[in-house]
């Protein structure tokens, strides 16, 4: 019999993200033909729940009042905690991002129950749903089935394939009213580094730049590559580490783990760390002079050459496509 599964669809500036969209998938695949449920929280976010509806969810429930305008975890968890009471759910999923990170274990310890982190994959085997996840740092990869009632899981964004859009269906919010009480913190300002550009853990394509880009002017011909892709630039922590690049940009092991289309690995010698982070991308490119260099391990595509003549050729060629 077919399962109840809430799904946290995830907002920034006003916008659900991608992740919500491939997490409503693997709800999908965790209801067995039971229901979805897309559930909204924020200050005005009731007017996302149609398209959360055109992506697969069955219905969509939205808390929202002025103390949830921005994500602390007691607010939502509040928020969170009261569509289950109302819902009694077989599943949850969550997106594997920072807010997924911070608010699953929360709720999991609240709901005494276990959390299946970082789902790549979420598949039916005779019956079962087994979740794939990687361990020790992407090395390998482990197979889960829960035999609880409750099944909760967080997916990495950009692996699971969201539905196709269905612009034929259409629905509203149903309001879920709680108050919101005793919030240990309250966001006074958030303060952006930068505005724009290609949110790292969602981008499709990636320019990563690591110590051998040797300063921070050096990530300009890096930039222009990701522009071109229409891509976003990520960094391994030796850049990081040398200032040539703010530590939002770093991924690996302690970074953020990207899963693009493309990765360009310009300058990183590929350390197990940094692997940890982006050895799951779909295509590989590694840009290192030193021919022995271990990202050729891990690229499909290698060119060993200096990444400040073969940076800006790959652009003017790109250009004229
Ligand atoms: P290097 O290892 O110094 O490599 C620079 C590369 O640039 C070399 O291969 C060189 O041949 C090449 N190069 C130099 N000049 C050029 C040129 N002109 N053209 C082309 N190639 C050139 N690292 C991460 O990245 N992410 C993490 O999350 C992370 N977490 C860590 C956690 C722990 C607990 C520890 C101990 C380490 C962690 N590290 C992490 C650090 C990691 O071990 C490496 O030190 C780091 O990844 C090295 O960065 P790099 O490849 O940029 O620098």
């Amino acid at each position: 019999m077919g399962k109840k599964v809430l799904v946290l669809g995830e907002t920034r500036d006003g916008q659900l993200r991608n992740v919500s969209f491939e997490a409503v998938a693997a709800g999908k695949k965790v209801a067995q033909g039971g229901e979805v449920i897309g559930v909204l929280i924020g200050e005005s976010v009731s007017m996302l729940a149609n398209e959360l509806i055109q992506y697969g969810a069955d219905r969509v429930l939205a808390v929202e009042d002025a103390k949830l305008s921005q994500y602390t975890p007691d607010g939502y968890s509040q928020a969170f905690m009261a569509v289950v009471e109302q819902e009694q759910p077989e599943g949850i999923v969550f997106g594997h991002t920072a807010l997924g990170k911070d608010l699953s274990p929360k709720i999991a310890a609240k709901l005494n129950a276990g959390l299946i982190s970082d789902a790549t994959s979420v598949e039916e085997e005779d019956g079962a749903i087994v979740f794939t996840r990687p361990i020790y740092s992407g090395k390998a990869f482990e197979k889960i089935i829960v035999k609880d009632r409750l099944i909760f899981a967080t997916v990495r964004p950009n692996n699971i394939q969201s539905l196709e859009k269905d612009e034929s269906r259409s629905g509203d919010a149903t309001s879920v009213s709680v108050s919101i009480t005793d919030l240990r913190t309250v966001i006074q300002d958030v303060v952006r580094k930068a505005a724009g550009g290609v949110d790292l853990s969602e981008a499709k394509v990636i320019v990563a730049g690591g110590r051998g880009v040797k300063s921070d002017e050096g990530f300009k011909p890096l930039k222009e590559l990701a522009g071109v892709l229409g891509g976003a630039v990520g960094a391994s922590r030796g850049a990081c580490d040398a200032g040539y690049c703010d530590y939002s940009m770093q991924i690996g092991q302690t970074g953020k783990v990207v899963t693009p289309d493309l990765y360009i690995a310009c300058g990183i010698s590929g350390a197990i760390q940094h692997l940890a982070g982006m050895s799951n991308s779909k295509v590989i490119v590694a840009i290192n002079k030193d021919p022995d260099a271990n990202i050729f391990n891990v690229a499909d595509y290698g060119i060993v050459g200096d990444l400040f003549e073969v940076v800006p050729m790959l652009s003017e060629e790109i250009k004229k496509l």
